[in-house]
């Protein structure tokens, strides 16, 4: 019974001990706290995670993530009647008035339509209305009906009228922030964690259905995020991309497609023929501290292909951002700048990596 008592003694002073030392270190470093949701939103599957010292905290700034991402898409979605977009696309012509935040966003992506010269082209929603990728009933148009298609491509002739906070288009063209507005939510989302910086939230990964990933500071532990490469041809991840504090934007043939005539047909759109953008590459990932540019230049890269896209890069260094390109036969291809944060997985470590200078 006495040895009993002594053990029992002895564990509880070692627990004592254990709690006064945890109490102290928690002065400096508390235990990482999360909260993580997934949800349904803007046509796709999103997980949220963020991190922190505090779990209200975390709490807290993820329910103000998740309803800004449901007012984002419906004020920025194009199918949704309450949406800007669908009251410019409705217009008629006419001068429309839009929220401010709509207006940013417009003219951003204006901006990289016309530094990408319209591979960019926010105004490619007829074809990808044609093809059927907004209703899901696909059909190839011919030849005419691509002609008069990309027609009405052409994002030089939307207005923007900041000071009235208007909008106009031609009748007969269509708008659509499909390329970027995953990337531009992120960015919000990010403004968002990093205000509740001082009530104990640290950082973040903003998962907006792999396409769009956002991330804020490194993970709990201190070291990078990392990002799974997506291996256009198959399941699996054929790399792995390390990032802090930046925005990852993943443009890929693999990711919305239909098959007819034993063709493969996507959901990038090159504007100038308005048929889905054959340019070489499978799969285009753009790395970047804003989530718009990466969205909106994933989507412009995967039309340029490798050769003009490695020469946009080079001759853009102010949109400072870096970029993997996946081509249709698997080769990689990645900018300078990824050489110390991208390797390849196991499976794909005999797969040769291209660095472009
Ligand atoms: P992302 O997945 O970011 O590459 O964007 C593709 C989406 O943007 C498509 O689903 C269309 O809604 C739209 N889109 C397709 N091609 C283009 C293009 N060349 N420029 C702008 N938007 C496009
Ligand atoms: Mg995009």
């Amino acid at each position: 019974m006495a040895v009993d008592k002594g053990i029992f003694r002895r564990t509880r002073c070692l627990a004592l001990a254990a709690a006064v030392a945890c109490a102290l270190l928690s002065g400096c470093r508390s235990e990482p706290k999360q909260a993580k949701s997934t949800i349904f939103a803007m046509d796709t599957v999103m997980t949220l995670t963020i991190c922190g010292t505090d779990q209200a905290a975390c709490q807290q700034t993820l329910d103000q993530a998740v309803e800004r991402i449901y007012q984002l898409e419906r004020t920025l979605s194009v199918t949704s009647q309450d949406s800007d977009v669908y009251a410019v696309n409705h217009a008629g012509g006419a001068w429309t008035e839009v929220a401010q935040e709509t207006q940013e966003v417009l003219e951003r992506a204006v901006y990289l339509c016309g530094a990408t010269q319209g591979a960019l082209d926010i105004t490619a929603y007829p074809a990808v209305l044609a093809w059927g990728f907004t209703s899901g009933e696909y059909r190839v148009p011919d030849r005419q009906e691509l002609e008069r298609l990309s027609a009405r491509i052409d994002y030089a002739k939307l207005e923007l009228d900041p000071a009235g906070g208007l909008v106009r288009l031609p009748g007969e063209m269509a708008l659509d922030l499909g390329a970027v507005t995953k990337g531009y939510t992120g960015d919000v989302l990010a403004r968002l964690v990093e205000q509740a910086r001082d009530s104990g939230v640290t950082c973040a990964i903003l998962d907006l259905g792999q396409s769009s990933i956002q991330t804020v500071g490194t993970k709990a532990d201190g070291t990078p995020w990392r990002i799974g490469i997506q291996d256009p041809a198959g399941e699996g991840y054929l790399g792995v991309l390390e990032v802090t504090d930046q925005a990852v934007g993943t443009s890929g043939g693999y990711q919305r497609y239909f098959e007819a005539d034993g063709q493969r047909y996507w959901h990038i759109i090159d504007p100038g023929t308005a048929a889905p953008a054959r340019s070489g590459l499978a799969g285009v990932t753009v790395v970047s501290g804003s989530g718009l540019d990466c969205d909106g230049l994933s989507t412009a890269l995967f039309v340029m292909g490798l050769e003009d896209g490695a020469d946009f890069w080079r001759t853009h260094p102010e949109l400072n951002f870096e970029a993997i390109f996946v081509s249709d036969d698997g080769a990689v291809s990645i900018t300078a700048g990824l050489e110390d944060s991208f390797s390849l997985t196991q499976n794909y470590e005999t797969r040769e990596v291209t660095v472009l200078q």
